[in-house]
């Protein structure tokens, strides 16, 4: 069995021809694929019958994800979801809107995909880290996820923006499926996002990172760094390893580099763990004169004690890295009633 979602557009070409169909046949199933999403191959009325019967002798499939559990937030700006993965494992996708932020008349929305069930990296403030790795995600199920979401957006006359891999899992663990998710969800005869708008987070795996600058995508990079000692960030990221805390800054530099992307260092805020202004003035002195941007995530309480510090040490630690001239900004978590930090819906409902 394959899904027809895993299909790079010129595999998708190759794969008509070589059933002795014309190669124009192939967007007869792009089209549908990723501006009506189709159920199953029957669905896609405008190819010839026996194609779609060849298709099915041959094996392939339309895969989807099926929802089994929807949480909105009050504001109704955050919806969470579990969705089965065609062999029924669930996992979590979220959809953030920004009504305040329109892109074309419509509201930015951003989706949260998972790369991993569980996460093998094990950080200990986070939901999945807690839950151990359990498998990879394949890329046609990580499409799935988007196609999900994209199909109720349209139904509301609205559409994905960007897309973010901050999900469950370490996309660097994942790198295959993950970037073949990317060039399909990115290729202009696939579902066609923006490079631009697609993020992927790291834990700071620097053989992903390099691999990644060298795939000549335009797609934005997040580094979680959460500490700027390796003392520290061992005890939060305990598998850091030999990826230590310069390693990891010198190959978001290299990054920055070869891509001319700005990187991003994503820093959760733990109260009396990693929020005193001391720490706040290491990672200034780290991080200052190299243009990158620092994004401050107070903690979602989730796995162990950790707890969200309070506003004014939130703003102390912000102030300390501006005044050293370091770009930086608190992301306003949206959706905490609804449990919102990954991995978090799925421990609620699956255990
Ligand atoms: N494995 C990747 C991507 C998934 S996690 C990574 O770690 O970057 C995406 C982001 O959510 C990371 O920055 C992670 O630190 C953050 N995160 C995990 N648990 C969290 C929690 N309980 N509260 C706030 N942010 C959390
Ligand atoms: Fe894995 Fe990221 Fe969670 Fe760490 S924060 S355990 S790397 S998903």
């Amino acid at each position: 069995m394959t899904d027809l979602y895993r299909l790079l557009p010129e595999e998708m070409e190759q794969l008509v021809v070589d059933m002795g169909y014309p190669r124009y046949r192939a967007d007869q199933i792009l089209l549908p694929l990723y501006y009506k999403f189709p159920k199953v191959i029957n669905d896609i009325p405008q190819l010839p019958k026996k194609l779609r019967e060849d298709l099915t002798e041959a094996g392939y499939t339309i895969g989807s994800a099926k929802e089994t559990h929807r949480v909105v937030s009050d504001d109704g700006d955050t919806t969470k979801l579990l969705l089965n993965l065609t062999d029924g494992t669930p996992v979590e996708t979220v959809l953030i809107q920004y009504p305040s932020s329109k892109i074309n008349g419509h509201p930015r929305s951003t989706i949260c995909v998972s790369t991993q069930i569980g996460c093998a990296m094990g950080c200990v403030f986070c939901a999945t880290g807690q839950m151990g790795f359990e498998k990879n995600i394949r890329a046609e199920e990580i499409v799935a996820q988007v196609i999900h979401f994209a199909d109720i957006l349209q139904q509301r006359g609205e559409h994905v923006t960007n897309l973010v891999f901050m999900g469950m899992g370490e996309p660097m663990a994942n790198y295959d499926e993950m970037i073949r998710a990317v060039r399909i969800l990115t290729h202009d005869r696939g579902f066609g996002i923006g490079q631009r708008n697609i993020t992927i987070s790291t834990i700071g795996l620097i053989s992903g990172i390099d691999k990644l600058a060298e795939e000549d995508l335009q797609v934005g990079l997040a580094i979680s760094l959460h500490a700027p000692n390796n003392e520290l960030r061992k005890k939060l990221v305990p598998t850091a390893g030999p990826n230590s805390v310069e390693d990891i800054i010198e190959a978001g530099r290299r990054y920055f580099k070869k891509t001319g992307r700005r990187v991003t260092f994503e820093y959760a805020l733990m109260k009396g763990i990693n929020d005193s202004p001391k720490i706040a003035t290491e990672l200034a002195i780290l991080l200052k004169g190299n243009g990158s941007h620092v994004n401050l995530i107070p903690i979602n309480p989730t796995a162990g004690d950790f707890n969200r510090p309070t506003q004014d040490s939130i703003r102390e630690f912000e102030r300390i890295l501006f005044n050293a001239g370091v770009n930086c900004t608190v992301r306003i978590e949206k959706g905490i009633e609804i449990s919102a930090a990954c991995g978090q819906l799925r421990i609620d409902i699956v255990g």
